[in-house]
């Protein structure tokens, strides 16, 4: 097996659903940066649910977010090719998280993937996969970099041409981290109905980065403040896998679009969550609240429930924007209203 440590490098921009392209109003649309949900289950197996996994689609690239036993099933239904993954972020070792990981990675491997692929986890994780691939005489055909994370201070992970991603440590029975994937600041818009049709291609390229075209005498020919407006406002994600009801998390997680929050327990088990390093569907809504986020979404229903509704409404009795993770389903991230 051949396995690599250290930083991830950034990845090739790709494009995507209409990116950096002009729609018919001459401006430019936006890559879609949406989420799916393959698992929204906790540790104990129940037909019907599947523990935790999650796709984020950043235009062209994928990324999963833990990867729950059965995850390459998952992706197979939802139609998503495993060899479109590059990176992929465990949040700890509790097998609901990552038992999906070690087939998933053998599957890349006898569809003869070439191309790297970057893993972001515990400490640990690493250790478990090389003893695997190695009891089973098994080498990977393709680079797999592996950068253990670090449970205590938030890092910044991954610099990439569309995002950024970061850690966020959370408080749980071992090391646990969840993950911040910010978009960048995008480009200006063009108002191209006010420039002529004339303007050079490289004009416009630097109006879009907010620069004046002057002529050879130093006179503005284009004003950027004029021939662009501001862009699409950037997206924001965060996921928060196990872990206890912790406000640490809430300077971290503020003005967030979307927070997936673990709510594995109803508040009339609060005492039980606090034991078990879990939270309360309402000490989710509270966390969210108190960072001022836009949506809220919980899942990791213990397998105790049958039903969710109680887990809404004690939820959007905190924060009205609450909805629950429902496998098979994605949410094209916005920014909602905050
Ligand atoms: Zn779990
Ligand atoms: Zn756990």
């Amino acid at each position: 097996m051949s396995m690599r440590e250290g930083s991830a490098a950034a990845g090739t921009p790709i494009s995507s659903v209409n990116h950096g392209q002009p729609d018919p109003a001459g401006r430019t649309s936006v890559h879609s940066f949406a989420l799916t949900i393959l698992g929204a289950g906790s540790a104990t197996p129940t037909l019907g649910r599947h523990p935790t996994a999650q796709l984020l689609t950043v235009g062209n690239e994928y990324m999963l977010i833990d990867c729950g036993e059965g995850t390459q099933f998952r992706l197979i239904e939802q139609k998503i090719r495993p060899s479109r993954l590059r990176y992929i972020f465990i949040s700890h070792l509790h097998g609901d998280h990552y038992f999906g990981l070690p087939p998933l990675l053998s599957t890349l491997n006898l569809s003869g993937r070439t191309e790297d692929l970057y893993l972001f986890g515990p400490r640990g994780l690493d250790e478990v996969l090389t003893t695997m691939f190695r009891v089973s005489d098994s080498r990977l055909g393709y680079p797999l970099h592996f950068q253990p994370v670090d449970p205590i201070q938030p890092s910044m992970l991954l610099d990439h041409p569309h995002l950024t991603v970061e850690s966020i440590p959370l408080e749980h029975r071992i090391d646990c981290t969840g993950y911040l994937f910010q978009e960048k600041p995008h480009k200006l818009r063009l108002l191209r109905e006010r420039l002529p049709d004339d303007v050079p291609v490289p004009y416009l390229k630097k109006l879009k980065e907010g620069f004046d075209i002057l002529d050879e005498t130093g006179q503005v020919l284009y004003a950027a403040a004029e021939f662009t407006e501001a862009g699409p406002p950037a997206r924001s994600y965060a996921y928060c896998s196990d872990t206890r009801y912790n406000e640490l998390l809430i300077p971290q997680l503020q003005g967030v679009d979307l927070l997936y929050h673990e709510a594995t327990f109803l508040e009339d088990n609060a005492q039980r969550a606090t034991e078990v390093f879990h939270s309360t569907a309402q000490q989710a809504a509270t966390i969210a609240a108190k960072a001022g986020a836009g949506r809220l979404m919980i899942g990791h229903f213990s397998s105790r429930y049958k039903r969710f509704d109680s887990f809404l409404l004690e939820a959007r009795a905190v924060f009205p924007e609450t909805y629950l993770a429902a496998e098979g389903e994605t949410l094209e991230i916005n920014k909602w209203a905050h």
